[in-house]
């Protein structure tokens, strides 16, 4: 069974978008993904498809209903779904490369994208939605979030990115930075390729790239080292 994402949004139309592009799309076309949405209003009952409502005790924006949101959650996820629950949210653990490999090794995820001041508590906990938020920043809504979450996911399937390319070496993997890259030509606006890297000796050149990401981790990210 290929990985399986289904996006419940007040925007499906905003899919797959860039999931679409390149090796995603190829990959998608191709069967190794698959990606399904559903309109959160098609599960309103009244004339005027309301999905949300004043946010009780006061203040400012709509919040969505958990009653709708139950019943898009249930028609497209029952409850022996393996695949995760996920609801976009600025208030989630950030996501991380650790969590982006483990969904990658799963089933799927069936991911809820809020809209205005977010979601019903009561449904994130009866539904036990994992909230998951993609950086201290708030988003207009959960779309463009989840994109960046199945971009993440979808790369690390088998067979999505080609021979080329490759993630063993890339930022995160080894609770590191990546090292800087370079490629021709040897010269650029008077900037050579360290030398290392032309030398032709391996040793010297994976030694090379670990002292660099180990110093890039060290100037920009301690909090990764002191993981
Ligand atoms: N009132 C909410 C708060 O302060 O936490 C923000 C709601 S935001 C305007 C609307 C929706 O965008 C959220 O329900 C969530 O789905 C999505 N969103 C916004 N920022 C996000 C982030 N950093 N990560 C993941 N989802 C986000």
């Amino acid at each position: 069974m290929s990985f399986s994402a289904h996006i419940v949004t007040l925007f499906p139309e905003l899919f797959p978008g860039p999931l679409g592009a390149s090796v995603l799309g190829r990959g998608l076309a191709e069967g190794l993904w698959r990606l399904e949405t559903t309109q959160l209003r098609d599960f309103a009952t009244d004339r005027h498809r309301t999905v949300d409502d004043t946010p009780s005790g006061g203040g400012a924006g709509l919040v969505l209903k958990p009653d709708i949101l139950a019943r898009a959650i249930d028609a497209v996820s029952p409850p022996d779904d393996p695949r995760s629950r996920l609801l976009m949210s600025p208030r989630g653990l950030p996501l991380t490369q650790a969590r982006v490999r483990e969904l990658a090794a799963g089933p799927g995820a069936v991911i809820v994208c809020g809209r205005f001041e977010g979601v019903d508590q009561r449904v994130i906990e009866a539904r036990g939605l994992e909230e998951v938020s993609i950086g201290d920043y708030v988003l207009a809504g959960g779309e463009v979030a989840a994109m960046v979450l199945l971009e993440a996911v979808v790369r690390l399937i088998p067979g999505v990115l080609g021979a080329a390319e490759s993630h063993a070496d890339e930022s995160f993997e080894h609770g590191l930075l990546e090292y800087p890259q370079y490629t021709r030509p040897q010269q650029f606006e008077g900037r050579e390729i360290p030398a290392v890297l032309t030398s032709g000796d391996h040793g010297k050149v994976a030694r090379w790239r670990r002292e660099q990401a180990e110093a890039l981790t060290r100037a920009r990210r301690p909090d990764l080292l002191a993981r």
